[in-house]
């Protein structure tokens, strides 16, 4: 059996449900050897994660999910195998985390106005214990007010793009970012590729872009891809020179339909991300 990965996973440092310790902990219960900790922005849950992982004898990868632009579009990418004390990754990410609290802060406003809430972004930030709240929680405050259905009616109803509620923020630009990882020690991967609504056309531009940015991989094996999903990441992960890697987006024990280290394989004749990471 190979070592088992899960390179993409959410704490309450960003938006998870799970502390640090709790997320590590229920890690090495599914079995999971190596752990990515990748929360959105922020390098804060990584020391307590750390501890946590050699107190149950995982191994943590110290990672990061960047906000990034790539043209007007917004994406995610991972930053893995990151050093944490890196002085323009720190820079980068301090930077991310205002421009996050100012999106917050107008999103609380849009929504007061657009759904007849009172004082959206204090509410949000008190459910998150955090000054930049992300839409998941502006989803909640809706969704308690009975304001929408569930949770994706938040988003298509208020939050995602084109939305009233959508708040269009100057993250970094993608070789931007690509740039401060690879200078961190780590290796950049596009995360969840088939979320983004890209044509195939304008996804393999994307990667073209990414490998020319210096860019190390793209996420392939995640939950809930369809049958041609699978298909277009693992002939993208073949063609490109791209590693594939291996990820759940594990944000709380309330989405009962993923859990950490529960992943498809990495398609044949595909490379992975951690390859040269772990001796064979
Ligand atoms: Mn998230
Ligand atoms: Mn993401
Ligand atoms: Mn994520």
């Amino acid at each position: 059996m190979p070592p088992r990965y899960d390179l993409h996973s959410h704490s309450t440092a960003s938006d998870g449900a799970l502390s640090p310790r709790g997320l590590v902990r229920r890690a090495a219960e599914q079995g999971v050897e190596h752990l990515a900790l990748t929360d959105h922005d922020t390098l804060a849950g990584l020391p307590e994660a750390r501890d946590a992982a050699g107190e149950v004898g995982i191994s943590l990868v110290p990672g990061v999910e960047l906000s990034v632009l790539w043209g007007s579009r917004e994406l995610h990418l991972l930053g893995l195998w990151v050093n944490p004390d890196d002085a323009g990754l720190r820079e980068l990410v301090a930077n991310q985390m205002a421009a996050r609290e100012r999106r917050a802060r107008t999103m609380g406003e849009r929504l007061d106005k657009a759904a007849g809430l009172a004082n959206s972004y204090d509410r949000a930030c008190a459910l998150a214990d955090s000054a930049a709240p992300g839409r998941p929680f502006f989803a909640r405050l809706l969704l308690d007010a009975g304001k929408v259905r569930n949770f994706q009616h938040a988003f298509d109803r208020f939050l995602k793009q084109g939305r009233s509620a959508f708040v269009k923020t100057p993250w970094c630009e993608l070789d931007e970012a690509v740039r401060v990882i690879d200078a961190a020690g780590g290796r950049a991967v596009l995360a969840h590729p088939a979320r983004y609504g890209l044509t195939r056309r304008k996804l393999r531009q994307l990667l073209t872009d990414l490998v020319n940015a210096g860019g190390h991989g793209l996420e392939v094996a995640t939950p809930g891809l369809s049958h041609d999903q699978r298909a277009l990441l693992s002939a993208c992960a073949r063609d490109f020179p791209l590693a594939a890697s291996a990820g759940s987006d594990f944000h709380s024990p309330e989405q009962h339909w993923l859990e950490l280290g529960r992943l498809p394989e990495l398609p044949t004749g595909t490379r992975a991300v951690w390859e040269a990471e772990v001796p064979a």
